[in-house]
């Protein structure tokens, strides 16, 4: 990039607010302050961290839950000022003995589902930002004009800059204000930079990008906290970008208390990963689309908006084709220390369409996720198509599984005559026209066509077509893939009840972060009772959501596997890792602590949320429930695609013999028995977890957990809780 250019654009910024502030350093993993700031008035300031804060919500997602529910009231929507966008990093985030502890934590009001979300992405950012002073940041208000927050960690200096030059898409804000701060090599790796694109001007699905300098391929890196529409909000507020800049980065800037114990776990899991990735998941060479066989394998893949659970052409996308494309000039860990390293990429992409057409470009990704959204759920197959709409998704902004659930959805309507050409603007959706794709998501991205009514995602679709084309409301229910209006992630739950929970149940939608149960369930046979599966329920969300509290990556925890698990007695636990993660939280803290002690966190975050999405008017029982898509066959081609099991499940089940009865009578039983069974699974899981049948926390159980803030107490017996 031009030099002029880079000194032109900093020309043109003027501060609109700035608030110098003393150095100190972090201590056993937290800073003790966040910041906040305000646009529509300029305020920015120092808030305390209490001992209250880090006693009952530990930290990372946890303090951004609660800055959240400071800021806002009963009512906020997601455009109102006052709805925050709070980022945060964690206790033991930024530590670098360990692999997989460099996350960052979104939290705001979400577009899509009008209540909390919680996205994490790597990218340097939560780490920088606490060792700049800082364990979160609140951004309230809206700006008059596009702006730069700009938080200086090496000077002591926030401010608040009007930014008229700089683009608005990643690929090149984000190079823009790396180069704009950071000379050479040394300090753009201490700069960090998080954007949105151009799509999140328009369209609710939009996500954040968190990026960082890789050196060796002199290339901005770009991760993604993708969902919900956490970039929608930055973009509302008027923000281009965020930067971080922090370059007194050493192994211990997190102040720990015992940095052996942190090396002692540090060994473990690294000899593990230098001994066994290659044979077990090679996430070091292929990353995360070495699940796309599997996933084909077992009948778990998305394939045509979740009909098909696996398609012959899958092998077209799998992880051997992303070895060989994706560039091995380096580790590709997305924070220091990750030693796992499965952030790939493909340079030298050539780009066909849009804007930058002609144009060679470093595509970070494609990850599993991306595949099976924007590749095999709309049937595309073709590995550059799936990179062409991979690198525009991120670089506008969008968020690739609600984009790619989004076309499959549309797709499918094409394909029953509910969207017609006259509909589309004469866009022929059929399975796997990555040519309507790609215009689709170039017309999110200016706001303009049949672009914007895919846009608004799957939720909003099934409104749209059930008022201004009066289609059946029923059918779009039953086929349309989200909860709580959030995409389903890229996971084939129709044989996996505790699953179906897993999604429907979690907090911020259908987001499988917070349980994964299926190989549980399905392969390992464990989880044979509503009570197992409850446990299952309760356990996992509450082990995965430590994760989000200290701004870690779940992958090194289950994605590589230690010798001990063999003789393990709950191998699906990983024990080991458990173990390492105890040290982790003690070595940077000092605080001894058990499994329980880390569970005992997460439950106490995790209620929070549950009451916190009650209080914005949802978070019980009827918000619970997944489409019916999800549990069982809709349609005829899928009941006869997979006609033998079903009809087993008839005689072995249900008692009922099949024998000459018509597919449409059998659909209806199968249904009335899946349905009847996901009601039983609540019922076990919200007792297992202290809530009333309505899904709501009981008092007693918040109390119990120390969560015990008269407001929430008084919020949850209002439900009958
Ligand atoms: S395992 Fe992958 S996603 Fe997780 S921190 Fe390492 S590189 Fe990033």
């Amino acid at each position: 990039m031009a030099e002029i250019m880079i000194e032109e654009m900093k020309n043109a910024h003027r501060i609109l607010a700035e608030l110098t502030y003393e150095i100190r350093p972090v201590v056993r993993g937290y800073a003790n302050r966040t910041l906040y700031i305000n646009l529509d008035d300029g305020t920015i300031q120092s808030k305390p961290v209490s001992q209250k804060m880090k006693d009952v919500l530990t930290g990372g997602k946890g303090f951004a839950l609660w800055l959240l529910w400071n800021g806002i009231n009963d009512h906020t929507k997601w455009d109102d000022p006052e709805n925050e966008l709070v980022l945060s990093c964690g206790v033991i985030g930024g530590i670098t003995a360990y692999p997989g502890t460099g996350k960052t934590i979104a939290v705001t009001v979400s577009p899509q589902t009008g209540v909390i979300i919680d996205s994490n992405g790597g990218g340097y950012f939560g780490p920088y930002l606490k060792f700049s002073g800082w364990d979160a940041l609140e951004i309230q208000g809206k700006a008059d004009r596009d702006v730069i927050i700009f938080i200086d960690g090496d000077e002591g200096r926030v401010t608040v800059e009007d930014a008229p030059l700089e683009a608005i898409n990643t690929h090149l804000v984000n190079k823009q204000l790396t180069e704009m701060y950071g000379r050479d090599d040394r300090e753009k790796r201490a700069i960090t930079v998080i954007s949105a694109g151009q799509a999140a001007d328009y369209i609710p699905m939009c996500g954040l990008n968190i990026s960082y300098w890789d050196a060796r391929r002199q290339e901005v890196r770009i991760k993604q906290a993708a969902r919900g529409g956490c970039g929608t909000v930055l973009r509302n507020k008027k923000i281009k970008a965020i930067v971080v800049k922090y370059s007194s980065m050493n192994a211990d800037s997190n102040g720990v208390a015992d940095m052996a114990l942190l090396r002692r776990a540090g060994q473990r899991i690294n000899k593990e990963i230098t001994d066994f990735d290659a044979s077990q998941n090679d996430m070091r060479g292929t990353g995360t689309p070495y699940l796309v066989e599997i996933m084909n394998r077992f009948d778990l893949l998305p394939v045509q908006n979740f009909r098909f659970g696996a398609d012959p052409d899958a092998h077209k996308i799998n992880g051997e084709l992303w070895k060989e494309q994706f560039d091995h000039n380096g580790p590709d860990g997305c924070w220091l220390g990750c030693t796992l390293g499965c952030a790939h990429g493909v340079k030298h992409y050539h780009l066909q369409t849009g804007p930058y057409k002609g144009q060679t470009v470093f595509v970070d990704g494609p990850e599993y996720e991306t595949l099976g959204a924007v590749g095999s759920n709309c049937a595309i197959f073709d590995p550059g198509a799936v990179l062409e709409i991979n690198f525009y998704a991120d670089t506008y902004g969008i968020d690739t599984i609600s984009l790619g659930n989004s076309i499959a959805f549309a797709m499918e309507c094409y394909e029953y005559g509910i969207l017609t050409p006259d509909r589309t603007g004469g866009l022929e959706l059929n399975w796997g026209n990555s040519a309507a794709a790609l215009t689709l998501v170039h017309q999110m991205a200016n706001g303009e066509g049949f672009g914007m009514v895919v846009g608004q995602g799957v939720r909003g679709m099934k409104r749209i077509f059930a008022e201004q084309y009066g289609v059946d409301a029923k059918l779009l229910h039953d086929i349309g893939m989200e909860v709580k209006g959030l995409e389903v992630s890229e996971y084939m739950t129709k044989e996996s009840l505790a699953q179906q929970g897993g999604y429907a149940m979690a907090s911020k939608g259908a987001q499988h972060d917070e349980a994964w149960l299926i190989f549980m369930e399905l392969v390992h046979k464990q989880l044979n009772t509503f009570e197992a599966k409850a446990e299952a329920l309760h356990y996992f969300p509450m082990w995965r959501t430590w994760f989000s509290l200290h701004g870690l990556c779940k992958l090194p925890w289950n994605d590589i596997i230690p010798v001990s698990n063999k003789t393990a007695k709950e191998p699906q636990k990983v024990p080991e890792h458990v173990e390492n993660y105890c040290w982790l939280f003690e070595g940077v803290t000092g605080t001894h602590v058990t499994i329980e002690d880390l569970i005992l966190q997460s439950e106490r975050v995790y209620n929070f949320q549950r009451v916190f999405n009650l209080r914005l008017g949802h978070g019980k029982r009827v918000d619970d429930y997944p489409p019916y898509r999800a549990v069982g066959p809709v349609t005829v081609i899928e009941y006869e695609s997979r006609a033998e099991r079903y009809d087993k499940e008839m005689r072995d089940l249900i008692g009922i013999d099949p024998e000459g009865m018509s597919t449409i009578a059998k659909m209806a039983i199968v249904r009335k028995y899946r349905e009847d069974r996901y009601e039983t699974l609540l019922d076990t899981v919200y007792a297992r977890r202290g809530w009333t049948r309505d899904g709501v926390p009981t008092a007693d159980t918040l109390m119990k957990l120390g969560v015990d803030f008269p407001d929430l107490i008084s919020l949850v017996r209002k439900n009958g809780g």
